[in-house]
């Protein structure tokens, strides 16, 4: 996987934003010995400490990327099998159970996710963690990019505290808000912003205890969807299981706020979910802070996610709603096909990262694109409202099982594989004189 001595590589690159994203990017490229610096807007790297959970493809990309990374979370995650008891429940990711109705309670059904299961870690213990596995020197913090300037030596980034950088490349992983998107693609930067998608939520982190008094011992510590009319509520166990993590999802075409954080009262909240079942009334009963957290979403597909020596990953490139917890999957699955192409040994001067860039491009946009419009689909199944399926038990396990097969079961080394090829064709093109063109969407595609 890794060639023994890469030859030096002819370039410095810069990422911008050191979330999830562009941590992880920055470990793979370290690790192929690719010189690299985060560039990261808040003074330390923070993320706010709730749960999140990596999806079966991208947990098979993390090692590949860089084993140490698997190594930490899988010494954080907590699993059903941290409930004494549940450890039969270990390929479960998450228990869909009907909210409303006669039937509410019902186990629809049993959905399992291979191999992992329902994983999670806290998001401020794993991005510490990951942290601590960079050198000094590979970032920069307090650091808000606030544009560039391109020129024929390289990239000139100006941040807002008056400082500025010099790099080959710049990779922008800052997050949906993207400057870097901004400042690349200004032609597309009013279709871009990210948009409201439709739902908003409520968010807690439960004591497991008060959970069990809520719902039972089953139903707090086995992970699950609550679908109900019009709204959903999630829950599953994190830290070793003492605490659970709690979203309530509604439906609301309209968002009247400025901001993405609104304080409510618990009334609203009453409003919004009282039609649910003694389940989700009983979880609600027990959420300390009714503020409501407006979904957002790319709804906007990027016509390209690279331009010249400019790339994008991440929220940067396709944020998209929550609800099949793919959103810092796809970031990893982006830095794992990007660190692979960068690290190649043919990539050693600038001008081949343009071309990397490109290949990076035409495979991961499809599919990335393809995962936002999934995941607000996915998001009316649990809200038994996706046009065709509706409530009907049996149209929902199968439009489940398609969509989540469809992400779960990425062959992440043919992605990988795929995408040099592309590079490696398009370095031929470039090398006998001709452009490298416009083909590649379609080849990655196979057409
Ligand atoms: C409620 C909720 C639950 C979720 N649950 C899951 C889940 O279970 N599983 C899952 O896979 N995904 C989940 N997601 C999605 C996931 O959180 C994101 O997809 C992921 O965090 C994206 O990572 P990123 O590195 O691209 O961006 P971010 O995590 O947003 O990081 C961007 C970084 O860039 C920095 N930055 C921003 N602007 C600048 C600038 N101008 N200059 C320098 N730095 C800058 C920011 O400070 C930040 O550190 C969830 C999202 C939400 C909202």
């Amino acid at each position: 996987m890794f060639a023994r001595r890469p030859p030096a590589k002819n370039f410095q690159l810069a990422i911008v934003g050191g979330g999830i994203g562009g941590v992880i990017l920055a470990l793979g490229l370290l690790r192929r010995n690719v010189p690299v610096r985060i560039y990261e807007a808040a003074s330390g790297f923070r993320e706010v400490g709730l749960g999140l959970s990596i999806g079966p493809a991208a947990y098979r990309a993390i090692p590949l990327i860089d084993p140490r990374i698997r190594d930490i979370y899988d010494s954080l995650i907590t699993t059903h099998a941290d409930s004494p008891g549940y450890e039969q429940y270990h390929r479960t990711w998450f228990e869909i159970v009907r909210a409303t109705g006669s039937n509410a309670g019902k186990v629809i059904f049993d959905l399992k996710a291979f191999p992992s299961g329902q994983t999670s870690v806290r998001r401020s213990d794993f991005l510490d963690s990951l942290m601590c596995l960079l050198p000094p020197e590979a970032f920069r913090l307090g650091k808000r990019l606030e544009t560039f300037r391109e020129t024929e030596d390289g990239i000139k980034v100006f941040f807002k505290d008056g400082t500025s950088a010099w790099a080959d490349a710049v990779i922008g992983c800052d997050g949906i808000h993207s400057k870097v998107r901004e400042c690349m693609l200004p032609e597309e930067s009013d279709r871009s912003a990210p948009q409201y998608s439709g739902m908003y939520g409520y968010r807690a982190v439960l004591n497991m205890m008060d959970m069990i008094e809520a719902v039972g011992e089953h139903r707090a510590r086995v992970a699950t969807i609550y679908a109900g009319q019009g709204s959903y509520a999630v829950t599953y166990p994190i830290m070793r299981a003492k605490k659970v993590n709690v979203g309530l999802f509604i439906i609301k075409p309209s968002w009247n706020c400025n901001t993405w954080v609104r304080p409510a009262e618990k009334s609203e909240m009453h409003r919004d979910f009282d039609h649910m079942g003694e389940h989700v009334k009983a979880i609600m009963e027990r959420m300390p802070d009714a503020s409501q957290w407006a979904i957002f979403e790319s709804r906007y597909q990027l016509s390209t996610y690279t331009k010249s020596r400019f790339a994008l990953l991440g929220d940067a490139a396709h944020a998209s709603t929550p609800h099949q917890g793919a959103g810092a999957g796809q970031a990893v699955e982006d830095a794992h096909v990007l660190a692979e192409l960068i690290g190649d040994p043919r990539v050693v001067q600038p001008p081949d990262l343009v071309v990397a860039f490109k290949a990076y491009d035409a495979v991961r946009r499809p599919r990335s694109q393809r995962v936002v419009t999934t995941s607000r689909e996915v998001g009316n199944l649990w809200c038994l409202s996706q046009k065709g399926v509706l409530d009907d038990e049996e149209k929902l396990k199968q439009a489940l099982t398609t969509r989540l097969r469809w992400l779960w079961d990425l062959d992440v080394e043919e992605q990988v594989n795929r995408a040099k090829s592309i590079m490696i064709e398009q370095m031929e093109r470039r090398n006998e004189g001709f452009s490298i063109d416009s083909s590649l969407s379609n080849q990655a595609l196979g057409k």
